[in-house]
Order: C-alpha cells, then sequence, then structure tokens
C-alpha cells in the first residue's frame, strides 16, 4: 500500500501517519523530518536548508526529489510507503510518478486534511514533538502526560519554524504550490477529503473507513 498525507502546515498529517505506519507496517517518509536531519549535521547544506525552513520557503525540487528516489527503490520497503509534506508541488507529483513506475509501484490513496487557519496557528504554537520516540504532542489540545508517553519531558522540543510569523508564509505556500496538486489526484480518482478539525481519533477512524475496504 502506498499513501500520501496532504494537508497545510499543524493538520496532523505526522499524527495520523504515525498511526497508519503502527496499524499497517508502513514506512513513513516525511522530507520534513528527512530535511531536520540534515540540518542537524550542520553541514553547509544543512546550513542552506535551515534557512530556507525558517523562512517557511520550500527546499529545491533537485534535493527533496534526490532524498525521496533513493527511499523508493529500496526493496525491502517495497509498496508499504506512507508520504507525509511530499509531493508540495506539481513538479514534485509528476517526479513521483515516474520514480513509482520504475520501480513497479502505484499510489493506493490520496488524504487531503482539511482545516482552516484559524486552527491551525493554534495547532502549530502548541505543537512539542519528542526527539526520543518522534511522536507528536500538543501542549493545548493533547499534551504529554506521565500516562500516555514514557520519554522523559527534557526531550520535548518545539521546532524552529513553528512560530507565527513562520505559519502564515507556510500557509501561504501551501495554498500557493501544494493546494494544486490535488486536482491532479482527484482526476486519478485517488483522492479524498478528510474533515481535519475533528479529534484525532476520529479523523483516524475516517481514514481507516477509506482504507479497510482497499487493503487486503
Ligand atoms: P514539514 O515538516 O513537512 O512541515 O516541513 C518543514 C519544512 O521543510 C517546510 O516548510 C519546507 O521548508 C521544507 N520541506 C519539507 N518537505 C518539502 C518538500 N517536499 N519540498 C520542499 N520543501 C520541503
Amino acid at each position: 500500500m502506498i499513501l500520501i498525507l496532504f494537508g497545510p502546515p499543524g493538520a496532523g498529517k505526522g499524527t495520523q501517519a504515525l498511526n497508519l505506519v503502527r496499524d499497517f507496517n508502513l514506512y513513513k517518509i516525511s522530507t520534513g523530518d528527512l530535511l531536520r536531519d540534515e540540518v542537524k549535521k550542520k553541514t553547509n547544506l544543512g546550513e542552506e536548508i535551515k534557512l530556507l525552513i525558517d523562512q517557511g520557503k520550500f527546499v529545491s525540487d533537485k534535493i527533496i526529489n534526490n532524498l525521496v528516489k533513493q527511499i523508493v527503490s529500496n526493496r525491502k520497503i517495497n509498496s508499504r510507503l506512507i508520504f507525509d509534506g511530499y509531493p508540495r508541488n506539481l513538479e514534485q507529483a509528476k517526479e513521483l510518478e515516474i520514480y513509482l513506475q520504475e520501480n513497479n509501484q502505484k499510489i493506493s490513496c490520496v488524504f487531503s486534511l482539511e482545516v482552516e487557519e484559524k486552527l491551525i496557528i493554534k495547532r502549530i504554537l502548541g505543537r512539542q514533538t519528542c526527539s526520543k520516540c518522534g511522536r507528536i504532542f500538543n501542549k493545548y489540545f493533547s499534551p504529554s502526560t506521565k500516562e500516555n508517553h514514557e520519554c522523559d519531558s527534557k526531550f520535548l522540543i518545539v521546532r524552529s519554524d513553528d512560530n507565527e510569523k513562520t505559519i502564515t508564509n507556510r500557509f501561504n505556500t501551501y495554498n500557493k504550490e501544494t493546494l494544486p496538486i490535488l486536482s491532479f489526484y482527484k482526476n486519478q480518482k485517488l483522492l479524498h477529503q478528510v474533515n481535519g478539525m475533528a479529534k484525532i481519533d476520529e479523523i483516524y477512524k475516517e481514514i481507516r473507513n477509506i482504507i479497510d475496504p482497499i487493503h487486503t
């Protein structure tokens, strides 16, 4: 199964992707996470990437597509992929088609999590990611507690691009560059629009209702 999750920043793609990874033994490709790993290495490329991320701008298609190409050709995770944050523009979507065809793989389903901008700002300003286990929490809506999270609270980090100024840029870039891809997948009858403003469990239930009948 190959799934793609769309949605503006803070729509909950990462959270739903982790649910799907857990229940369907999928491998998550988050280009944002891959880029943040490069930033941590403090290479020249990492510095370049950080500047773009912190301004809410896209990293070049060449860098992104190369990262994705390597993963898609890995036979160990053949047809067990979930994309979070990729493709982000039409060029990337077309490039992904080529990589998948070359490796005899096909997209099963594309989800778009629909969320209003007002709610997104609240969600992003409260977002905390555990740098140890990768889980995502929100200090207002779904905080990390001793009962639901075993890692120490010192591992909770706030992303450098999760601030009010960058959010608006990221939201505008999403509307301009990424939203047009939805019609690309709609024409291929792969697109499912999901209410991303519901509770995490309810959103997941809606996604499962769509996936379960097609998952063999
Ligand atoms: P994310 O973690 O998906 O919110 O991504 C964080 C930032 O990484 C984005 O705001 C972009 O600057 C960059 N980024 C992530 N994925 C892509 C992509 N597919 N194309 C271009 N830039 C990306």
